[in-house]
Parts: C-alpha cells; sequence; structure tokens
C-alpha cells in the first residue's frame, strides 16, 4: 500500500513538485516528446530511438529524437534545447548517469516528467519512471553462457564436473552508466563461485570492476586492453580459455586482439568470448564460431515500454511499472519496468532473432 502510494504520488505531477504541465486534457497532436539517445556509433540505439519514435508518432504525438556521440556536452546542450522549445516530456538514456543534473533541475521546474530509458539517470528526484530490462539478469546470463560455453555447466545449469583450471578475463562497461556495475555483479555472481574452487583463474589478477571498466563501452580501449592482458600474462604459453565481455562492440575488439595474437586457429582456438545486445557485426561473428554469445535485448519492447509510460504520464494516469525497490538513484528509489532479456548463441540465431522478425536472414549473412 505504501508503495502504491508513493506510486500514485510521484505519477500525478510526474517531475515531482515543478510548475504543472498539464497535458491530460491536450490532444495528442499538441503534445511533443523529447527523445535523448546517446549515440548512433552502436546500433542498438538506433533501433531503440527510430522505434519510440515511430510508435509515439503513430499514436499522434510530435517527436524531436536526437543522438549525442557519446559526447555529453552534445547531450546537455540537445536537452536544454528540447526545454527551452517547451516539450511535454522527455525520455533519455543518459551517456552519464550523473552529467545531467542541471538539466532534469530545469524540467523538473517545468513541469517536464522524465522518463530514464535502459539506463538510470543518478543524484537527481526529477527522474519520474524508469524502463530497463532486469540489469542483474542480464549480467547473470553473460555469467552463465561463459560457463555453458567453457563447457563447466550444462544448458540446465548443471555442474558439468570439469575441473580445469580455465583462464578468463574479465571486462565491464562503462563506470559512468549506471547498469555497468549490474551487468558485472550479476555476472560474477555466477562466476565467483568457479573461480573460488579453482576451475576459473582470472590469471591477470584483474578483478576490480574499476580496473576492467572500458570508458564508454569503446571497443578500440577494450583492444588495447586486452592487447595488454595478452602482453603481460600470456606470453608463457598459456593461453586465454574465456572472456567475460559485456557489449558487443567491446567483444568485436576484444577478438581483434586476439585475432593479432594468433588466436583463432585449430591449434589456438578463439576463447569463448560473451557480449551483450545482439548487434549485427555480432551475430555474424558467431555465426562463424568467433565470439561465443550474446544477449538479446529486444528494443521493440523497450521502446514500447517507454511509450506506454510517456502515455499514461501524459494522460496523468500512473504507469505499469514492476519493480519498486532496485533502482536507487542516489536520491530516491525510481519506479521501474523491467523486460527480460535472452541468450543467443549460434544454436538460437534463426529462433530468436530471424523468426521474431529482428533481422532478416540476409542482414546476417
Ligand atoms: C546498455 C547495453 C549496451 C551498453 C552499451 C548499456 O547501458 O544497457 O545494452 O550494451 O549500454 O551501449
Amino acid at each position: 500500500l505504501a508503495g502504491a502510494a508513493s506510486l500514485a504520488a510521484c505519477g500525478g505531477s510526474g517531475a515531482g513538485g515543478g510548475a504543472s504541465n498539464d497535458t491530460a486534457n491536450l490532444d495528442a497532436s499538441e503534445i511533443k516528446v523529447g527523445v535523448a539517445m546517446p549515440t548512433k556509433s552502436s546500433e542498438r540505439w538506433i533501433k531503440d530511438g527510430e522505434n519510440v519514435k515511430k510508435q509515439l508518432e503513430a499514436l499522434g504525438y510530435q517527436v524531436d529524437l536526437q543522438f549525442a556521440e557519446d559526447d555529453i556536452p552534445t547531450q546537455t546542450n540537445q536537452i536544454d534545447n528540447m526545454i527551452t522549445q517547451g516539450v511535454n516530456l522527455l525520455i533519455i538514456a543518459p551517456i552519464d548517469g550523473t552529467a545531467l543534473s542541471n538539466q532534469l533541475d530545469a524540467a523538473g521546474e517545468a513541469g517536464i516528467p522524465v522518463i530514464s530509458y535502459d539506463r538510470l539517470i543518478r543524484d537527481n528526484e526529477n527522474v519520474s519512471y524508469y524502463t530497463s530490462f532486469d540489469n542483474v539478469v542480464v549480467g547473470g546470463q553473460m555469467g552463465t553462457s561463459l560457463l555453458t560455453g567453457m563447457g563447466i555447466i550444462d544448458k540446465d545449469g548443471k555442474d558439468t564436473g570439469v575441473t580445469g583450471p580455465f583462464n578468463i578475463e574479465l571486462f565491464a562497461g562503462s563506470p559512468d552508466d549506471n547498469n555497468a556495475p549490474f551487468f558485472f555483479n550479476g555476472a560474477m555472481d555466477k562466476l565467483q563461485p568457479y573461480i573460488d574452487k579453482g576451475v576459473l583463474k582470472v590469471k591477470s589478477g584483474q578483478t576490480d570492476f574499476d580496473t576492467v571498466a572500458i570508458l564508454r563501452w569503446d571497443g578500440a580501449t577494450a583492444q588495447t586492453r586486452m592487447d595488454n592482458l595478452i602482453t603481460s600474462t600470456y606470453t608463457d604459453g598459456s593461453r586465454v580459455d574465456g572472456v567475460l565481455s559485456p557489449y558487443d562492440g567491446i567483444s568485436i575488439g576484444i577478438l581483434g586482439a586476439l585475432k593479432g595474437a594468433g588466436y583463432g586457429t585449430d591449434s589456438l582456438p578463439y576463447p569463448i568470448v560473451t557480449g551483450q545486445d545482439a548487434e549485427k557485426p555480432s551475430i555474424i561473428s558467431i555465426l562463424h564460431d568467433e565470439q561465443y554469445s550474446t544477449i538479446f535485448k529486444d528494443t521493440r519492447k523497450l521502446a514500447d515500454a517507454a511509450v506506454q509510460m510517456s502515455v499514461a504520464v501524459l494522460k496523468g494516469e500512473t504507469p505499469e511499472v514492476n519493480d519498486t525497490e532496485t533502482y536507487d538513484n542516489g536520491v530516491k528509489v525510481v519506479p521501474s519496468f523491467l523486460l527480460s532479456a535472452e541468450i543467443v548463441t549460434k544454436d538460437n540465431v534463426e529462433a530468436v532473432l530471424v523468426e521474431s522478425g529482428y533481422y532478416t536472414a540476409d542482414e546476417i549473412k
């Protein structure tokens, strides 16, 4: 009951205590939604942005969709402009979750509700709602797929009894992205028992989030780190058996470094490398037995969730949420609607990605 009451309270005014932005009686065509996405350099965000825009426009709303090329000042300017233009609601996937305080304060003052999209905006009370995937579970799926790929657990999650020891290395996402530690911790929950038993060995010894995190999820930065790991740790005749990677762009960088070091042959096969987002280059890599797995997050469903939430808020209703505990942004626990994701390996590319219409068979040839 307490949860329901606080939800209703923050659903009403949206931005939480600012000026009123009464959209409930407006026609959709009079309402404009600002959509701020982090970058076009990764395919998933293009799909996210376009799906949100398409769905809102189909309902009659006006949409201003912007991408910021992973540059924080570009994103803050875009949001400033949206607020100046007088948008009625903001949907934001932040580049740096802590860098939007001025924008969120301004939105709060103008009574503009803010929906945090996929990545949580931190340290500000004017985040009305959050929609994402269950990021701890997603991290767990990365860890699980590393273990199945290496043959340590079977498809039902049962221990196969192999003792290794296998050498692995760990990568995490951008330290300024609230999701990154969720993924890393979720994955480590699965891997740690095997590290403790000695089945897995992080040969470099680099296991701290801060040490293994890759700023802006950048593939080239990941490639350099993997190059350095190979040189510092694997010139004694040992080999890398597995790499925890939290994002397909990072996986491509890792595989590039491994290839440069002679991996990808019969005598020195690629290690098991995970990923996330089911991006086209990685699906092609998976089909060629290079990358082992990715996590498919159906951006059509996330866009749909964000649109449903937006429409409810704009109508002055309380949107559906399914988590009111997990996403504390440092100032408040943001009511969230979380979706589930799916592990993809070579075995289910067709069933999961092609049959659902996410990709055509031709696109991933
Ligand atoms: C998203 C991931 C994505 C990563 C890099 C994260 O916030 O949740 O799906 O791989 O950003 O773009």
